[in-house]
């Protein structure tokens, strides 16, 4: 870093521009995934804006057809966000004031704050300590006469143990919602993630593994009485099953749909490709690290997506500064359980309730991993990650 003092000279700055480039390596990037879209997208784009109509129209239609068939399920419904998506299902399925709906412990919010727009009450289940999901083990301990639904979460694109929480939910006459936001085609038994459940919630936020350039999301079903009511209820139409609910917009715009029927098609391309990273981080950072850095777990059952890569440390965030001071910049997914946040509950109850996603809250990191990341990037990372552990 001493060549930054002497930067006036022009082939100073080459060598700065060179030797950031050359060791800094960003926790996600998107630019190069558009670069190699470009000529692709900007065509859809601009027949949308030629078409005079702007949202909900053929590309959204299109969009739907599309992700049905990829999803092997009948019928898709576009909305505007991941959160919608949950939303939506909820009142769909009659979610109200006297509900209990059962989520995970630690998860994004959106999937305990979608309950709460129903007006009902998010009950906290504690996750599985290898899998991170819903933990099938402590399932039925939380069941009430209250409980109106099951949400599992496909965190960081690692399947839920959909076979046992199905098997609980058939016994108590529950329907099961899953939270696909993090496992865009991932699978269980082979079978597609989000066609377990009565539906199946995406959220196309940018980061996701497939993303729109804004906002979006999608719910799967193969209902045909719940895919009438959604489509309904996405744009201020009402419904029997919550006649308190006053209607809303949750469109999801038709330059969005545009990116997404686009970038549909390169999915399967880039889940293998984090995969595929997955696999070179393990084989680099396996052994080497004398058991203080714990890698996720892969399940023959399943196949994992990788929409983050966590690991994690004991002193999570000692490494984290010590990486970024690297020039590897890293992300923690997720600093507290949900019922630690205080509209949900408290930081000393949720660690004694659930002592699970309180451990992996303290210690998870999530390393680098996003198609067009490229091999060079992610070895620099393990490099810097292996010098710190042995520091
Ligand atoms: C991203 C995410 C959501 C919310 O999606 P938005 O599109 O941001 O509303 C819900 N659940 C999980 C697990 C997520 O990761």
């Amino acid at each position: 870093m001493l060549r930054r003092r002497t930067h006036n000279a022009g082939d100073g700055k080459d060598m700065i521009k060179q030797d950031r480039s050359a060791r800094n390596v960003e926790y996600f990037d998107l630019t190069g995934q558009y670069e190699s879209l470009r000529a692709d997208i900007l065509t859809l784009v601009d027949r949308v804006m030629a078409s005079g109509r702007y949202t909900q129209g053929e590309e959204v239609e299109r969009f739907e057809v599309a992700f049905a068939r990829y999803c092997s399920v009948p019928y898709a419904v576009a909305v505007n966000s991941g959160t919608s998506a949950l939303h939506l299902v909820l009142l769909a399925l009659g979610i109200d004031e006297q509900s209990e709906v059962i989520v995970p412990a630690l998860t994004f919010k959106a999937t305990a704050a979608s309950v709460c727009y129903c007006g009902a009450k998010p009950v906290f289940v504690d996750i599985d300590p290898a899998r991170y999901t819903l933990d099938p083990m402590r399932l039925e301990a939380a069941i009430s006469p209250r409980t109106c639904a099951i949400i599992p979460v496909h965190l960081y694109g690692q399947a839920a143990k959909m076979d046992e929480i199905s098997d609980i939910a058939r016994k108590h006459g529950l329907p099961v919602i899953e939270d696909v936001a993090q496992a865009h085609g991932g699978s269980f038994m082979q079978k597609k993630l989000g066609s377990f459940g009565v539906a199946g919630c995406f959220s196309f936020y940018p980061s996701k593994n497939l993303g729109t350039f804004g906002e979006g999301g999608a719910i799967i079903t193969s209902d045909v009485g719940l895919y009438e009511e959604l489509k309904k209820l996405r744009s201020w139409g009402n419904s029997e099953r919550c006649r308190s609910f006053p209607g809303g917009n949750f469109r999801m715009a038709e330059i969005q749909a545009a990116v997404l029927n686009v970038k549909l098609g390169y999915l399967d391309s880039w889940n293998r490709e984090r995969r595929h990273y997955a696999q070179l981080y393990r084989s680099l950072l396996q052994g080497e690290t004398s058991g203080s850095l714990m890698l996720p777990a892969e399940y023959d059952d399943s196949e994992h997506v990788y929409h983050v890569y966590a690991v994690r440390h004991r002193r999570r965030d000692e490494l984290r500064q010590a990486l970024e001071k690297r020039g590897v910049g890293t992300a923690v997914h997720y600093a507290k359980p949900v019922p630690a946040e205080s509209c949900f509950g408290s930081a000393a109850r949720a660690s004694q309730l659930f002592p699970v996603a309180a451990a992996l809250a303290e210690t998870e990191l999530s390393l680098p991993l996003y198609p067009g990341m490229g091999e060079a990037n992610l070895r620099r990372v393990a490099v810097a990650l292996k010098s710190e552990l042995v520091a």
